[in-house]
């Protein structure tokens, strides 16, 4: 029972990226915290999560920023070929890796592991029903029993039950995605021969604002390909029911070779979940209890979240260690961060380009994206948090892409 928990000063709800993330930053900074932070976890490690795994970039700088071997299987990818309704995109940093694709039950054990090392206590089968506040402490009731902190931290993904206790009302912003694993022939999937992942944005102009993907992944050590379809606004696709129907001929659509008529049969599974996305006028920060990962919101157009998670972590696990300091502005400075901060602008712009090349108008956008390679490398450095391009002001970006244009500098 978690009620048997004493001394607690920090509860996080769930133990995915966001939760581990934030306990891993935290324990790092106050290991003196070490037994008194908790993470109350619906399900146990390791369990299965709805999710393609591809890490960018950014994700592997937070994983050597916090000194952790990858550790699990993973399938490399160093090209990108992408199909938008203006014509295809190809893509290469010269070998450099694009992604690093994982499979999540692998990965979040992983965190785990290294969560608990460093002295995370993880109560697992611990499902989180409600939370109350006071100005002194918060109370998580749990199906397990209550137990009271100093601080809460929502970590509990798209459906974040903290979220609606805590923050309710406001609008919903609620994408969707699907997908699969097919079993391949390493030697005939391109996606395998040639390190490459496959995006396919021409749904958008059969109504499905979002794109089909297909990546390299190894499941219980044979090739496979994780292939799935984004949906950024689920109910604009059709009457419910009708919304996945037409995702799943729209997967089929783009990759024709493969047997995916089996899952609109049934006769191969697939999953769906939702996948909440950045809305700026949401608050992260309610009294004590703070919203970390997809609680928050994550990337609106392409439903990237791991990154999000890191970042968000490192964000919250600062706020936490300056409040038990009592440093009494600390948690309304995350909040800050999450709007104003480097993510926050970074979010702000991803919903921007999802405003544009999921709208009405979305082909003189994708026409636009192609007329520049250059453009295209430094996009693709800035999403992937290449040494941190993400964090680079827009004037610094354009003036990079202005040199490499006017006087053929190179865009690193
Ligand atoms: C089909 C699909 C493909 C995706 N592909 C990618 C990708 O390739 N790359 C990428 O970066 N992102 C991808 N994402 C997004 C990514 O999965 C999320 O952004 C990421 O998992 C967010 O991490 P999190 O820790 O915030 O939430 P989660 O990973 O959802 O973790 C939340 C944890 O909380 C637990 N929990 C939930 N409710 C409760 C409760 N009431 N009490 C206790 N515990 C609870 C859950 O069991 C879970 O362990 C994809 C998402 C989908 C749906």
């Amino acid at each position: 029972m978690v009620d048997s928990i004493s001394a607690c000063e920090v509860v996080i709800a769930g133990a995915g990226p966001a939760g581990l993330a934030t306990a891993l930053y935290l324990l790092r900074a106050r290991p003196d915290l070490r037994g008194r932070v908790v993470a109350l976890e619906k399900s146990a490690h390791p369990r299965f999560k709805t999710c393609a795994g591809g890490l960018i970039p950014k994700t592997l700088l937070a994983l050597e920023e916090l000194d952790l071997p990858l550790e699990v299987p993973a399938a490399i990818v160093t090209r990108g070929e992408a199909h938008t309704p203006a014509g295809t995109v190809r893509l290469e940093r010269g070998g450099e890796t694009l992604c690093t694709i994982i499979r999540r039950d692998e990965f979040d054990a992983r965190l785990a592991r290294a969560a608990r090392e460093a002295g995370l206590i993880i109560a697992e089968h611990t499902r989180v029903l409600d939370v109350e506040q006071t100005s002194e402490r918060v109370r998580i009731e749990t199906d397990r029993g209550a137990i009271d902190s100093q601080l809460l931290v929502g970590a509990d993904g798209s459906g974040s039950r903290v979220r609606a206790s805590v923050f309710p009302g406001g609008k919903e912003s609620l994408g969707r995605a699907l997908m699969a694993d097919i079993a391949v022939d390493p030697e005939r999937a391109p996606e395998f021969k040639d390190h490459c992942y496959r995006f396919d944005f021409r749904c958008v102009s059969a109504g499905v604002p979002g794109y089909a993907w297909s990546f390299p992944c190894i499941v219980d050590g044979t090739p496979h390909l994780n292939v799935g379809i984004y949906d950024q606004h689920p109910r604009a696709t059709g009457a419910a029911g009708g919304e996945q129907a037409l995702m799943l001929t729209e997967l089929r659509a783009a990759f024709p070779e493969l047997p995916l008529y089996m899952l609109e049969n049934r006769t191969q599974p697939f999953r769906a979940f939702p996948i909440r996305w950045f809305n700026p006028r949401d608050s992260y920060v309610m009294g004590r209890v703070l919203l970390a990962g997809d609680a928050a919101g994550v990337d609106p157009l392409m439903g990237e979240g791991i990154s999000c998670a890191f970042e968000h972590g490192k964000l919250a696990a600062r706020a936490i260690a300056a409040t038990l300091e009592g440093d009494r502005a600390a948690l309304k400075g995350y909040d800050r961060a999450l709007h104003r901060g480097h993510v926050g602008r970074k979010l702000r712009k991803l919903k921007f380009a999802a405003r544009h090349f999921y709208g009405a108008r979305h082909r003189r956008f994708f026409r636009l994206a192609r007329l520049s390679l250059r453009a295209q490398e430094i996009g693709v450095d800035w999403y992937n948090g290449v040494r941190h391009t993400d964090e680079r002001s827009m004037r610094a970006l354009v003036a990079l892409w202005a040199r490499a244009i006017f006087f053929r500098a190179p865009v690193r």
